[in-house]
Parts: C-alpha cells; sequence; structure tokens
C-alpha cells in the first residue's frame, strides 16, 4: 500500500489523531454550557500568545493540540452553548460534521457537471427532496425535466444578490430585445429595486453592489411591519412616473429586526403585473415551513421566481448551506454564463445536467 503523508501526517496517524479529535469535539459538545459564553479577552488577544513569525521547525502535534485550549478557546463565542442568546441559532450537528469530513477528504470542487457529477447532481436531488419537504410548487423542483431547481449558495445575502443580477440582466435583455438601440448604462441608471426598511441589510448592500438603486418600502407597526399591497403599488407609480424602471423586489419572511412576514400574496400579483422580479429572503424563518401548521405563512411563493432559506441557521446543517431555489435556471444561467475552453464537457446543460455556474 502507498504510504500518504501529508504534513508530516501519514494514514495510520490520521486515524489516531482523528479519533482523539472526534472525542475532543464530543467532549467540547457535551460540556460546553460550563464555558463562559462570550469570551473575556481584549481585541488583539491572540497576537500576544503565538510567535510573530511561521516557526521555521514543526511543532509537535501534542503542542499545535494544545494550543486549541491555551490560544483558540479562550477568544470563541460558543454559538452552541445553552447561554447563547445573541444573532440568531446557528445549526450543527454530529452527521453534518462528519459530512464535512468526507467532503474535505473527496476535496474535489463541482463547478460544473464534469468537474465531479455526484456533486451536482446530489444537490440537485437533495434540493428537489427540501423542495418537497416545503411544498415549493413544483416549477421550483429540477426533476429530469423540470427548469427550475435548486442552488446551494454560502449565504442568504448571496441569494439575495445572485437573484437581483439575474433580474439586472433579464430586464436588461427585454428592455433591447424590444428597443435595441437602448444603451445598457441608461437602462442600469433607470433601474429600481424595493425591499421592506425591515430587510436585511444584505438586501441594501446587494443594490450597492450590482450599481442599482434601492428603494426601502416603509413598513408600520399597525400592520405588524408588513409590506403591504397598496404602500408598494402606490411607490410604484411614482417611480414610473419619474421615468424609473422597476425590476427587482425582495419580499423578507421573518425579517431581522421584527419577524415581519410581507404579505406576499398580494405583492406577488403586482410583481408579475409589472414584470419585474420577486426574491423571497425566509433565512432564519425559512424551516419552520416544513410544518404543516406554518406552511401557509408561505402562500404565495408561487409568485416568486425565487426563494432562498437557510438551513444552517434552523436545520441541523453547519455554516454554510444556503437553500435557493429558482423558477428558471436559464435566467440565471443566462446571467452568468462563461464559457472558457477549460470548462467545456460532452454533457451541456440538459434536464439531467445542471450547470448553475454561479461561482
Ligand atoms: C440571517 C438573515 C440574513 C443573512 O443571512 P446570511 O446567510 O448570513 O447572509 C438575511 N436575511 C434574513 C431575513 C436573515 O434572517
Amino acid at each position: 500500500m502507498r504510504t500518504r503523508s501529508v504534513c508530516g501526517m501519514d494514514a495510520a496517524e490520521f486515524r489516531k489523531r482523528g479519533k482523539e479529535m472526534v472525542d475532543y469535539i464530543a467532549d467540547y459538545l457535551e460540556t460546553i454550557e460550563q464555558r463562559e459564553v462570550y469570551p473575556d479577552v481584549q481585541p488583539g488577544y491572540l497576537r500576544s500568545l503565538i510567535p510573530n513569525e511561521a516557526p521555521e521547525e514543526p511543532d509537535a502535534y501534542e503542542d499545535v493540540v494544545r494550543d486549541i485550549e491555551r490560544v483558540i478557546m479562550p477568544g470563541v463565542t460558543h454559538w452552541h452553548s445553552p447561554y447563547f442568546y445573541a444573532y440568531f441559532p446557528t445549526a450543527n450537528s454530529y452527521p453534518a460534521m462528519l459530512a464535512d469530513m468526507l467532503s474535505g477528504a473527496i476535496g474535489c470542487i463541482g463547478f460544473s457537471w464534469a468537474a465531479s457529477p455526484a456533486c451536482t447532481e446530489l444537490e440537485t436531488v437533495m434540493l428537489d427532496w427540501l423542495g418537497k419537504m416545503l411544498n415549493l410548487p413544483d416549477d421550483f423542483l429540477a426533476g429530469t425535466t423540470g427548469l427550475g431547481g435548486g442552488v446551494i449558495q454560502g449565504t442568504a445575502s448571496e441569494a439575495t444578490l445572485v437573484a437581483l443580477l439575474a433580474a439586472r440582466s433579464r430586464i436588461v435583455q427585454k428592455i433591447q430585445a424590444d428597443s435595441p438601440e437602448r444603451e445598457e448604462l441608461d437602462i442600469i441608471s433607470r433601474l429600481v429595486a424595493y425591499s421592506s426598511d425591515q430587510a436585511h441589510s444584505s438586501v441594501e448592500r446587494a443594490g450597492l453592489i450590482a450599481g442599482v438603486r434601492m428603494k426601502k418600502i416603509p413598513t408600520a407597526v399597525s400592520k405588524k411591519f408588513a409590506v403591504h399591497g397598496e404602500t408598494f403599488s402606490a411607490m410604484l407609480k411614482e417611480d414610473k412616473e419619474a421615468g424609473l424602471i422597476p425590476f427587482y423586489f425582495c419580499a423578507t419572511l421573518g425579517t431581522t429586526p421584527s419577524c415581519a412576514f410581507d404579505c406576499i400574496t398580494e405583492l406577488g400579483p403586482i410583481c408579475k403585473a409589472e414584470n419585474m422580479w420577486m426574491h423571497i429572503d425566509a433565512a432564519y424563518a425559512g424551516s419552520a415551513f416544513i410544518c404543516p401548521e406554518f406552511r401557509p405563512l408561505l402562500n404565495g411563493v408561487e409568485f416568486a421566481d425565487s426563494f432562498n432559506f437557510n438551513p444552517h441557521k434552523w436545520l441541523l446543517v453547519n455554516f454554510d448551506c444556503s437553500a435557493m431555489w429558482v423558477k428558471k435556471r436559464a435566467d440565471i444561467i443566462g446571467a452568468f454564463k462563461m464559457d472558457p475552453l477549460y470548462l467545456k464537457h460532452d454533457h451541456q446543460e440538459s434536464g439531467l445536467v445542471t450547470d448553475y455556474r454561479v461561482s
């Protein structure tokens, strides 16, 4: 048998150290409530605990492991402690950690079907499963003949941005198809996207990155901070009269400051009538829609072009796993497709082969 030694560790030692690490992890999680949930360190604490330069000679493995308690743990905020009430709950589980190990070992990069068929196929099928658990309309499922489907993003912020860029590309193409003389830059300068004033900051940032106007729709406590059709329609009318082109609305189900639910059954038909892309950000609340008693909160998703939630928030999968579905894969592929020679393969995008190539 070939001996493979990476960083001075061969398979025999990996077996031993791996088992020790699993024990360390299980001990950590079983006794986590005994640790201070918030670290008692000052900014810059870590630099003084380790040398200024990378060592010329390797440390013993035992010393490296000792540094976990000496250097790292004192500066860790223990998100999985039962005393952690900050931000939002983030998920993990023993099976998810084991899966991370396996994925690290396989170590492939599935940027296209051919780059590792199992990556693409597993992702597509799992997102169909998850989509069915949420009772998403069939349009969002890939199946073997569907035009839609799911794709894993790193974060909800990325999903919002990907949807916005796809929407931007779709509207520019549409306008230019009708009026080929119109310049792309002129169109983009008139575009306007919308979200609730309760939406996550990443929505506003997506507008900055995409270089389009992003308007916040005002909400009120009397309406439980939800965006309703009436306010939205009034804003659209005013903006169109001012020569702007509304093209994207990011609805939120479960807003960050107030857990508000935008009224997508009213907003969806407006977006459809105006040819706008509706994206739904349900980053943390989304997992709840699996329960039949909460599923009605997702009614109206049938009007959306894309929908996203984070299994890494509430569904036992550790960071990063943000699940995004689109009704038309072609919208995303159309916006991002690059076709360099070194990525070409015999099995081009089809019902059975998805090459989102969003990365
Ligand atoms: C958590 C959250 C986000 C940000 O999620 P990331 O995956 O960290 O980008 C966005 N929107 C809502 C509604 C959230 O709850």
